[in-house]
């Protein structure tokens, strides 16, 4: 992130990212913490691309992505509702991407398969959605989302409507993942618990500029 502005012109004007710059290294776990309205998710949707920053540059493997649209920037995003398709298998869930993209029946299948087993789901494929504990949901949606082994997963709180025991569980579950995978996650999240036992790096966010930035033991332990 090069010097991200983002301003909202609406009634009022909000400044809600103001000149946010950090590099985060392939096949890293960050996490960015803050109060509600610092800024996080706008950060998120910018390098998602939902949103267009109003200054400053996104840059993935040196290339400049700000102008990009979200499907074609090698990035994808978790949700907390899951929007998950009620109506759907496990598997053509996990399908539902790349079935868009024209892939075909056997190479979806394969895909979907190697996802259940990253996930732990394995023979789970022709199960309902509504048939599954919240746990296995949310490792339903981690699968989609990785489906098609974006570089960066970027993770938008999605574990805040899990009781906390849930929570603990699946945080430790994702870092698994993610070193399973060696993608790089951007977690998005208030519950400093998570961000402590998960990630390599956090960056602390306050009012649109980053207040903090290092390893959980440099930003808790620090005299
Ligand atoms: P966080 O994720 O840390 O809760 P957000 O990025 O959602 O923070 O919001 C940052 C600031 O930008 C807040 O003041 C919020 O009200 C404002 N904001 C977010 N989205 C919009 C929008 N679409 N239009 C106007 N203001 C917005
Ligand atoms: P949780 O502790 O996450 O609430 P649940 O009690 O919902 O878990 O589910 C426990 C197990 O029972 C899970 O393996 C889930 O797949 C299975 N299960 C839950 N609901 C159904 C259902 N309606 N039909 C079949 N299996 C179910």
């Amino acid at each position: 992130m090069d010097s991200l502005v983002k301003i909202y012109q609406g009634k009022e004007t909000v400044h809600a990212v103001e000149g946010v710059n950090f590099e985060i290294r392939e096949g890293e776990f960050v996490s960015i913490i803050g109060p509600s309205g610092s800024g996080k998710s706008t950060i998120l949707r910018m390098i998602a691309g939902f949103e267009e920053p109003t200054e400053g540059q996104v840059v993935l493997d040196r290339i400049d992505i700000t102008k990009r649209p979200p499907f074609d920037r090698d990035t994808n995003m978790m949700f907390q509702d899951l929007a998950l398709f009620p109506n759907y298998t496990v598997s053509e869930n996990i399908e539902y991407g790349p079935k868009q993209d024209g892939v075909s029946k056997k190479e979806r299948q394969e895909m979907a398969a190697e996802m259940l087993d990253v996930v732990q789901l394995e023979g789970y494929g022709d199960r309902a959605i509504d048939e599954l504990s919240g746990g296995e949901q949310q490792r339903v949606a981690l699968a989609r989302c990785m489906v098609n082994r974006p570089s960066v997963v970027l993770f938008d709180e999605p574990l805040a409507s899990l009781d906390r025991q849930l929570r603990r569980q699946m945080t430790t579950e994702l870092s698994d993942i993610q070193n399973r995978t060696g993608s790089t996650f951007l977690y998005v999240t208030h519950n400093q618990e998570v961000a402590l036992s998960a990630s390599d790096r956090v960056i602390v966010l306050n009012d649109g500029q980053i207040e903090q930035i290092g390893t959980p033991d440099e930003l808790y332990h620090s005299p």
